[in-house]
């Protein structure tokens, strides 16, 4: 099992603090941290350059990532040069760095990892523990979720990939729960009251089953609200696709009145199971397990059942 995680608020936050402790540590070597920063860069832009881009995917060949170009002839031999010093600085400092990281809260440490992906190598960013030793992935009950890269979504999906709530939007989202309950009861009224035709009824009850399917679709968006994280119906996922959830994240951004703005993203966690190696989704609880997101094996959905969190990536054996 791969012992390092690629999840990009971690690696932001892991890369917001090297970048301190190179400066605390008065570290002065240019190409090994340009290496460090163009990875960033690049991984960084990847994930913006569309709704459904996961970092897991953010993978880029040496000549994109160094100085060095064909002129000056060889990028994998720098890049190779480049992430050793790197990991060489890293080891020097192995003490102060962990004391450092630790005093931020923080228990993982950004790596340069690569990759052959048909004989070319391929350089990117992820996590990894800092207590290796603290770690018990050969222990079975232990499962960790990774998110997983989106297929291009289906048209009528594509509105819904990411939706930021900033300004009339967040009200509108807000509100509109309460607008549409006061518009059915005034209809209501009106209809008993000052129209009582069956012409109205019949287009009374239309806009009824038009809400309801509305608010099926909205559901799993306000369930973010106070979850932060929820299941969506299945018309939104690709056939492959056995479950996907929403989840609110909060940007750096704040609104005019000072509060984060959030923005809810579709998004697909899965991992291996521990004990046969099937693939694991997300599902409702149910029993026992109610209220609560469990991940679920295919090969053994009754058994291989294993709690959720998503803000750790963790979970362990529930059964
Ligand atoms: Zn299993």
């Amino acid at each position: 099992m791969e012992d390092y995680r690629q999840d990009i608020r971690d690696i932001r936050k892991a890369y917001s603090l090297i970048k301190a402790f190179i400066e605390k540590a008065k570290w002065k070597a240019d190409k090994p941290v340009l290496l460090l920063d163009r990875l960033y860069q690049k991984t960084e832009s990847h994930i913006k350059l569309a709704a459904n881009k996961s970092v897991t995917t953010a993978k880029f060949p040496p000549t994109e990532i160094t100085d060095e170009n064909e002129e000056t002839g060889y990028p994998a031999k720098y890049a190779s040069r480049d992430k050793n010093n790197f990991e060489e600085f890293i080891e020097r400092n192995r003490d102060e760095y962990t004391d450092f990281l630790e005093s931020n809260n923080v228990d993982y440490q950004i790596t340069i990892q690569t990759t052959y992906i048909q004989k070319k190598v391929y350089y990117f960013l992820a996590v990894t523990n800092i207590h290796p030793q603290n770690k018990k992935s050969s222990d079975k009950d232990f499962i960790e979720y990774s998110v997983d890269e989106l297929p291009e979504p289906k048209w009528w999906v594509k509105p819904l990939v990411k939706l930021k709530f900033d300004g009339w939007k967040k009200w509108l989202f807000i509100l509109s729960p309460a607008a549409i309950f006061i518009f059915f009861v005034a209809g209501f009224y009106y209809y008993l009251k000052i129209a009582p035709a069956p012409m109205y009824f019949i287009g009374y009850l239309s806009l009824v089953v038009l809400f309801t399917f509305i608010y099926y679709i909205a559901k799993p968006f306000y369930l973010t609200l106070d979850n932060s994280i929820a299941i969506v119906s299945n018309w939104m996922l690709r056939i492959s696709q056995r479950s996907g959830q929403v989840e609110m994240h909060y940007l750096d951004v704040k609104d005019s009145e000072g509060y984060p703005v959030r923005e809810i993203r579709l998004s697909i966690y899965s991992a291996k199971c521990p004990i046969c190696g099937g693939s694991v989704f997300i599902d409702n609880g149910k029993n026992e397990f109610k209220g609560r997101l469990i991940g679920k094996c295919r090969k053994a959905l009754t058994e291989h059942i294993f709690s959720f969190d998503h803000i750790s990536k963790k979970g362990r054996l529930l059964r």
